[in-house]
């Protein structure tokens, strides 16, 4: 058996325990520390993510926390020569609802704590300059936020959304990054700085004023085998579980729990064949919620499986899609998180076969050229999936445990990527016991002894995407 010894052991090289090895060496590069994963980094749900960023929130605390993740990412982008290959055309949020009030105060509530933050409303005749999102860059994007209530300033400036759409927040801190690249330059960082990734499959912890975690090494280059070889433990003053959905189960090894449930999401990419969707779109959301416009025998087709009759019914807004691979690329992704039943986690997820079609349909609805892939999908249409971790207020999950000395950085949801940065330095500076930002104590496992924000939460929507 090969024994390791380490002042801090991460369980899970995902984007996040990656993102917070990377931190723990920024913050104090002598500290020992071991990243271990069964797999290859970055191959469980991190290479499923649509790498898209935003700052917009319901809440100003996930505002704050995802402001403070852009900024990280930018500092890497400006480090590295953009290899991260970050951009900003904005996510565009639609809608076919004219009154626009409940969305205003939504808007103000979300940025209540960003100082200077613009909220520009363009009606009619409007006097301010609204700027489209001609440019990919990040560097030289607006800031704020463009609320469109003027139509014709609608149609020219998106030609593929449909007639009906009647408003459009731009919410212009937001954009896609290489998350796979970004997670790379974080774990050459880590290595280059004296930290060892081992791995391994984490299948025992003991827990006696330091940690012993019991593993069978995995030297199968099949991601998601993660099968026996040499057994090897390591010894370690301070854990970090990073395990994404398997958070649970590393918290059972500790004899805890944690407020967390995983739910399958799904996401299709395709060639654009037909030329649907104009490369300079923004990341596009229908807000609105809709009925899928099927054809009399798709529906009665439905309607008569248990599993597929609830496709008949009213459908969550927020299904999405973005161009993919830049102004010269020619792939489109397309994804709905509409899934809210919770399941256990396993690496090979079983996918919905009628997926694409579904998600296709809807999409069709804010973008009517998609209608020209119905039924007739390109054959190298790519169908992935991974899980959402999350709580049910979809907030992460950063800081101590009831274990003294461990850790948890995840229930990271739909903004994985994103966040990841923030994510991992607030949990670097919890594991070094330095001082804290301000969102620190609401994104910690303390929040649910705080009545005052799970009542505020109960009452606000989760920002699922
Ligand atoms: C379809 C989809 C689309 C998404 N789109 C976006 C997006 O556009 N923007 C965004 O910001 N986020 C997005 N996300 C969310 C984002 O991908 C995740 O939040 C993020 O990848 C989670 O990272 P993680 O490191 O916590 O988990 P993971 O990437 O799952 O990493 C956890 C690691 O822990 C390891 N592990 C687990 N158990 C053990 C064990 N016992 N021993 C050793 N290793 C173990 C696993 O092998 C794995 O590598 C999306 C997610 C999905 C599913």
């Amino acid at each position: 058996m090969n024994r390791y010894s380490t002042e801090v052991a991460i369980i899970g090289a995902g984007i996040v325990g990656i993102a917070t090895a990377y931190y723990l060496k920024k913050l104090n590069p002598d500290v020992p520390v071991i990243l271990v994963d069964a797999a290859e980094p970055m191959a469980l749900t991190s290479a499923q993510s649509g790498e898209n960023y935003r700052n917009w929130w319901p809440h100003p605390i996930m505002t704050a926390f995802t402001d403070r993740s852009i900024d990280l990412m930018e500092t890497l982008s400006n480090e590295t020569n953009n290899l991260i290959n970050m951009n900003r055309r904005g996510y565009c949020l639609a809608s076919r609802i004219e009154d626009t009030d409940k969305l205003m105060a939504e808007l103000n509530h979300g940025y209540s704590q960003s100082s200077n933050l613009q909220i520009r409303v363009h009606e009619n005749n409007a006097t301010q300059a609204y700027h489209p999102p001609t440019s990919a860059d990040w560097e030289s994007a607006p800031t704020g936020v463009d609320v469109l209530k003027d139509q014709r300033l609608i149609q020219s400036t998106f030609p593929s959304y449909d007639p009906s759409i009647k408003t459009i927040v731009h919410i212009r801190r937001a954009g896609a990054i290489s998350a796979q690249q970004m997670g790379q330059h974080m774990l050459q960082y880590f290595k280059a700085s004296g930290g060892q990734f081992l791995r391994a499959n984490v299948d025992e912890i003991e827990h006696d004023g330091d940690f012993v975690l019991r593993t069978n090494t995995n030297t199968n280059t099949n991601t998601n085998d993660v099968s026996t070889k040499n057994h090897i433990s390591i010894k370690s003053e301070k854990l970090i579980n990073a395990a994404g959905p398997f958070l649970q189960h590393i918290a059972s090894m500790l004899s805890t729990t944690l407020p967390v449930h995983n739910t399958l999401q799904q996401k299709i990419a395709f060639e654009d064949t037909h030329k649907a969707i104009p490369r300079n779109m923004p990341f596009s959301i229908d807000l609105d919620a809709q009925l899928i416009d099927w054809t009399d025998e798709e529906r009665e087709w439905l309607l008569e499986s248990d599993e597929h009759k609830a496709l008949t019914e009213l459908m969550p807004g927020a299904i999405h899609c973005r161009p993919e691979g830049g102004d010269k690329g020619t792939w489109l992704k397309l994804g709905w998180a509409y899934n809210s039943n919770a399941e256990l986690p396993s690496r090979n997820p079983v996918l919905t076969d009628a997926f694409p079609e579904i998600v296709l349909r809807g999409a069709a609805r804010l973008n009517p050229a998609l209608k020209r892939y119905e039924t007739t999908l390109p054959k190298h249409t790519h169908h992935y999936g991974g899980y959402y971790t999350l709580t049910n207020e979809n907030w992460p999950l950063i800081g101590p445990t009831d274990v003294a000395g461990a850790f948890v950085v995840g229930a990271m949801s739909g903004f994985g990527s994103m966040a990841a940065c923030a994510a991992g330095e607030l949990c670097a500076l919890h594991a070094m016991d330095a001082q804290l930002p301000n969102y620190a104590h609401a994104l910690s496992l303390l929040r649910y002894q705080d009545t005052t924000i799970m009542s505020e939460l109960q009452a606000l929507s989760t920002g699922i995407l």
